[in-house]
């Protein structure tokens, strides 16, 4: 069994601010086994990913038209984890094509999506495979407002940093070779965003 609770639904959280910024939270639909803690002022930067598959079984068709769709698709990647024995969701917020940003793992507790920087380091995954293609418009946008709200929380310009940037990775997230492109609109959205 996995635990998840799959009658969990999300709970809309709005950020005050100029813009305003939506959040769907569902950190109660995923079990917490690993509760390493920090404290907000241990985070030092966000971390851009990809969940690096454009659908899953069962999910053929996947654009995330619906919430359902987001839940089916986020419950397949915290199944994956689960079977790399990483446990939990190992990111802290994820973005889906059409338009949400979720709230999946308290940022307090330490994420599973940086080896080696992950005490230092809040994830934020989109929710495709961004090697061959940008992320839609609306993607970036969301990027963008869901790094936001960490910095309006965090009272701090953390940077942003694509996965494989830090140090002693080896892996195309959030999709070399297009995110040279693309990392650095969603850096400009987000000083934009962020509302200071
Ligand atoms: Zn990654």
């Amino acid at each position: 069994m996995d635990g998840i609770n799959t009658k969990a639904r999300p709970r809309k959280m709005t950020i005050p601010g100029n813009p305003p910024i939506t959040i769907w939270d569902i950190r109660h639909r995923y079990p917490v086994n690993h509760r390493r803690t920090r404290s907000l002022s241990a985070i030092q930067q966000i971390a851009i990913h990809h969940d690096g598959v454009n659908f899953d079984a069962g999910d053929q068709d996947y654009d995330g038209s619906t919430v359902d769709e987001d839940l089916s698709r986020m419950d397949a990647d915290y199944r994956s984890f689960a079977r790399f024995n990483w446990y939990d969701m190992a990111y802290h917020m994820m973005v889906s094509p059409n338009g949400r940003a979720y709230y999946t793992r308290t940022s307090t507790l330490v994420g599973a999506h940086v080896k080696y920087h992950n005490t230092p380091t809040l994830g934020i995954a989109g929710m495709g495979d961004y090697r061959f293609h940008w992320p839609s418009g609306v993607m970036l946008f969301l990027y963008a407002g869901a790094a936001a709200v960490v910095r309006r929380g965090l009272w701090r310009k953390v940077p942003i940093r694509g996965h494989r940037d830090f140090t002693r990775q080896s892996t195309a997230c959030p999709g070399e070779p297009t995110y040279r492109q693309w990392l650095p609109v969603v850096d400009l959205v987000l000083n934009w965003a962020d509302g200071f």
